[in-house]
């Protein structure tokens, strides 16, 4: 039976008025993508159904998260680093382990909204100027060439951005070149034989936080307004309401 639940009563805005309130970088990217949703989600507890756990792309990603922690311990950069002649090793601390936990991630109190921001990272290097460098696993399965340039990529390197925002907020000297580790499953093979092939690239991208903090004052706005603010322009969710509405007329 599904545990969707269209009236929420947890984790509301209007709940704890004058309190804290957390926001991920899930929901900050919700906000950009459609105000109208956000509020509905955050302010009057109905968010949109969840989709399906990408549970391939997670065992990629812990996959991934230990094999740099090997390098991490031995404090010597990946062979990907070295090919890609990144100046850098993966980054030891003693909270990053919490820092890549979903539940958690890093947490910031941004006082001036009271909102406190989440984000979980997938892994932080170092370079010889002691910036730290944010870096995130992608895993995808496509026969086109992979650039970072495609409209739906925005939020990726909106993802970087807030990463970089909660490091520096927290005190990091933080470079703002990021890296993209993309591993692509091959579909070229013959036979699947319990064996998925990836070819790992590397993208970087120099990241700009600036639009931030702003973003944090109109989500603040939005929140405390009692109008519901524009619906986003392309929503696939919209378009299928709206058709059904059509449909059903008073019969909903
Ligand atoms: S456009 Fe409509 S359905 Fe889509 S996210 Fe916004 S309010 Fe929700």
């Amino acid at each position: 039976m599904s545990s969707y639940n269209p009236q929420r009563t947890r984790n509301l805005f209007s709940a704890v008025r004058g309190k804290p309130f957390k926001l991920s970088r899930t929901k900050i990217q919700d906000f950009l993508d459609c105000p109208r949703c956000f509020y509905l989600d955050r302010k009057c507890g109905t968010g949109q159904p969840p989709g399906f756990p990408f549970t391939l792309n997670t065992a990629v990603d812990t996959l991934l998260k230990k094999e740099f922690d090997e390098y991490r311990a031995a404090r010597e950069p990946h062979p990907l680093m070295v090919k890609h002649e990144v100046n850098a090793i993966p980054f030891a601390h003693p909270d990053l382990d919490e820092w890549r936990m979903n539940l958690k991630g890093i947490q910031v109190l941004h006082e001036p909204t009271g909102f406190i921001i989440t984000g979980a990272i997938d892994d932080l290097w170092i370079n010889p100027a002691e910036e730290l460098i944010v870096v995130d696993y992608k895993a995808t399965s496509t026969s086109k060439e992979i650039t970072l340039e495609e409209e739906y990529r925005k939020s990726y390197k909106n993802q970087m951005e807030v990463y970089q925002w909660l490091l520096r907020q927290k005190g990091f000297n933080v470079s703002n070149t990021g890296y993209f580790v993309y591993v692509n499953g091959d579909t070229t093979k013959d036979l699947f034989n319990e064996c998925l092939e990836f070819e790992t690239l590397l993208f970087s991208y120099e990241g700009n936080d600036s639009w931030v903090e702003s973003t944090l004052f109109r989500i603040a706005k939005c929140l405390e307004s009692d109008e519901f603010p524009e619906p986003g322009t392309s929503c696939d969710f919209c378009k299928y309401r709206i058709a059904i509405r059509k449909h059903l007329g008073d019969r909903e």
